[in-house]
């Protein structure tokens, strides 16, 4: 499976695609993370963004171009990937379709996170507060000021990419403002819909989903809350196996025995509960005592 997120810093692409990562068992592949570890790592490529990141500026289109290229072909995004932060730009989007036509692969959809303007400043906020809290570097382009410069050139260089894949009818647009396992859920739907996973295809183990992201550390809010989208995405899962639960033959007996059975339960659990109550009233008579000794 090949995919494109598309939406504005604060949208949730990484937290998406974090996600689909366990889900689906494909690669996420971040042009801003690989530009971050550039930079870290004071390679020519980190060098010649640096300054460009630093401001809310769009790195050259030959530089993540060429950075996309050498990772798709690596043997990881064999299985798919996420591509998050790319294309960001018009002649991207043209040498990604280039890219993959040279090297015989298709793109199954680009899926646009819509969020409200007047939540993504504080959705920032929130990531850079987390992130000071779990002692992470917090990001140097994380401010109100560049904030707003790399909207604009959201506004500007990003958005027409909107048009161009709605007329090659590549492009879902997802509700961004609804609950992270809601956006999980929906997005999942259209991958279906389009015929590019299965619908049994569920998150797996959250506490694996986490830690998907380079640095991030296990227990962190972002841990939670893909533990809790986890969760979530596996409710339907444990009712639909119920429904599909063969009913029970000969309805009176059958009745009466699950009836039987569920009185048991019943009473087994209130016992349960009256001796814990009875425990700890006891427990509580002997502290009690000890401290007027
Ligand atoms: P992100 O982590 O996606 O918000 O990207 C952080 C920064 O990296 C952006 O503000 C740009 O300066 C740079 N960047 C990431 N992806 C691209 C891209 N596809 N084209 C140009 N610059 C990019």
């Amino acid at each position: 499976m090949r995919i494109i997120l598309l939406g504005p810093p604060g949208s949730g692409k990484g937290t998406q695609a974090q996600l689909m990562v366990q889900r689906y068992g494909i690669v996420q592949l971040s042009t801003g993370e690989m530009l971050r570890a550039a930079v870290a790592a004071g390679t020519p490529v980190g060098l010649k963004a640096k300054e460009i990141m630093a401001s809310g500026g769009l790195v050259p289109d030959e530089v993540v171009v060429g950075i996309i290229s050498d990772r798709i072909d690596q043997p990881d995004a064999g299985n798919g990937f996420i591509l998050d932060g790319f294309p960001r730009t018009v002649p991207q989007a043209e040498a990604l379709d280039e890219l993959l036509k040279q090297k015989h692969l298709k793109l199954d959809a680009v899926i646009e996170l819509r969020v409200n303007e007047s939540a993504l400043l504080s959705r920032v906020e929130t990531r850079v507060a987390q992130m000071r809290e779990r002692g992470e570097e917090v990001r140097i382009d994380d401010t109100p000021e560049v904030l707003t410069k790399r909207l604009a050139s959201y506004r500007s260089q990003t958005e027409p990419l909107i048009h161009y894949y709605s007329e090659r009818r590549k492009l879902s647009t997802i509700d961004g403002m609804m609950a992270i396992d809601e956006v999980t859920a929906a997005i999942h739907r259209q991958l279906v819909a389009l015929g590019a996973t299965e619908p049994k295809a569920r998150a797996k183990s959250a506490a694996r989903a986490a830690p998907a992201k380079k640095g991030s550390k296990p227990g962190t809010s972002k841990a939670k809350q893909a533990k809790k989208a986890a969760k979530t995405a596996k409710k339907p899962a444990k009712s639909a196996k119920k429904a599909t639960k063969k009913p029970v033959k000969g309805t009176k007996k059958a009745a009466k025995k699950t009836a039987s059975k569920a009185v048991r339960k019943a009473a087994k659990k209130a016992a349960k509960k009256a001796f814990r109550k009875g425990a700890k009233k006891a427990a509580k008579k002997v502290t009690k005592k000890r401290a007027k000794r």
